[in-house]
């Protein structure tokens, strides 16, 4: 079957590091039998917005509700701005997860190899943050209340749907991985405020209700300012997080910080139809056109498309395949010794493409044999 890829290059290094992404998906195409995927590059973003006082024309709106999956780059300029003052990417971003139903940010934290974080004893970390991407504080995106240039407020909103449906994709999660480093217990933290706000002691609550439905998976709570000290001293205690929208938002860019940056933070923005992968990070303009930007995770985003294709798609071998396939080849390139500026290494950002992209031809070449 051909998958139609809705693919957003963006701004900023978003096009330098999607290339590479796309770059490591066509050689997986040369090397596994049956894949069949088609990009279908569209607009949107600040550029598309300078040039055309349009954040995405119609067109892509539309392909993007038609196309099988989306891949994205990153999107924005600071110095690009809407009426209100805010930026352009989030009318983008926030409208295509609220039109899409993408309630599941799931943002995996681990390390890949060569990478150092920030924790001096480097201890173990594989965690998946899960960030609600639909409602939270970001429900009254684009409304809340504008009196006379004097008054502003954004609201938190919570609800019983909202908290119910990602707190399921958090355990359903949890019951697939093999639990957290320091003991291998399945675990889902939610990670709240539900000491002051009302809205998140319900969305405790709703959690607990939800955690009782999976009693073999180990569930508790953290409040999320004393939380943010414990990941960094103990980030081998967690396993599955699940979070609030904002909060999810800064959770994941300071535990990116324990694996060595944000150029390692993949992330999937995923509904129960519609799903779009993009790096965690932004479009970096401080680096942007000078080929050194990270594309570990834009290309690892891409695996994760590849890997829920695969569960839409269970009768297609050649999805997990290939999604095999392009995890290795990062993992083994980076092993060899070849990473970018971030990490410590000489490459660019195309070159170390160009490097997983021949890892991924090697590997591919040996299994189709
Ligand atoms: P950022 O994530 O773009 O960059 C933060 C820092 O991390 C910068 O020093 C940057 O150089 C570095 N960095 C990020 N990705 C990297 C990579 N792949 N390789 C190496 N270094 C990398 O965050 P910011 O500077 O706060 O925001 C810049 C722009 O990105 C803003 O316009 C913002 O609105 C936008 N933004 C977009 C998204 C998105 O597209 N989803 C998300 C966050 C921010
Ligand atoms: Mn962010």
């Amino acid at each position: 079957m051909t998958y139609q890829v809705a693919t957003l290059r963006g701004d900023g290094i978003g096009p330098e590091i999607v290339d590479e992404a796309v770059k490591a998906l066509r050689a997986a195409q040369e090397v596994v039998p049956g894949l069949d995927l088609e990009f279908t590059f569209l607009a949107a973003g600040a550029d598309h917005y300078a040039a055309h006082a349009e954040v995405a024309p119609d067109s892509t709106w539309q392909a993007l509700h038609e196309a099988d999956a989306i891949l994205m780059g990153s999107m924005g300029h600071p110095d690009i701005r809407m009426p209100d003052g805010t930026e352009v990417q989030g009318h983008f971003i926030v409208n295509v997860r609220k039109k899409l139903h993408l309630y599941a940010g799931v943002r995996p934290i681990k390390f890949y190899p060569g990478a150092r974080g920030v924790n001096p004893a480097q201890k173990d970390v594989d965690l998946v943050l899960v960030r609600e991407s639909t409602e939270g504080l970001f429900a009254s995106f684009g409304g809340g209340a504008e009196i006379e240039d004097e008054v502003y407020s954004d609201t938190m909103i919570v609800t019983r749907r909202g908290t119910e449906r990602v707190a399921r994709y958090a355990f359903g999660l949890a019951r697939a991985r093999s639990g957290r480093p320091l003991d291998g217990a399945r675990t889902v933290t939610c990670v709240d405020k539900a000491n002051i706000f009302r809205s998140l002691a319900f969305f405790r609550k709703v959690f607990d209700e939800v955690a009782a439905e999976h009693g073999d998976i180990h569930s508790d709570h953290a409040l999320v300012d004393s939380f943010s000290m414990l990941l960094m001293q103990h980030p081998e205690r967690y396993d599955v997080l699940v979070t609030e929208n904002m909060f999810g938002d800064i959770l994941s860019d300071l535990a990116a910080a324990l694996v060595g940056g944000l150029g390692l933070a993949p992330s999937g923005d995923i509904g129960d139809r519609h799903a779009m992968f993009q790096p965690a990070h932004g479009s970096a303009p401080d680096i942007a056109g000078q080929d050194r930007a990270n594309p570990v995770a834009t290309i690892v985003s891409a695996r994760m498309m590849l890997d829920w294709l695969a569960q839409r798609h269970p009768d297609d071998a050649a999805l997990p395949a290939a999604a095999d396939l392009v995890e290795r080849a990062v993992v083994e390139t980076m092993e060899a010794g070849d990473r970018t500026v971030d990490l410590g290494g000489s490459l660019t950002c195309s070159g170390f493409g160009d490097a997983v992209a021949a890892t991924v031809r090697r590997l591919g070449a040996g299994t189709a044999a």
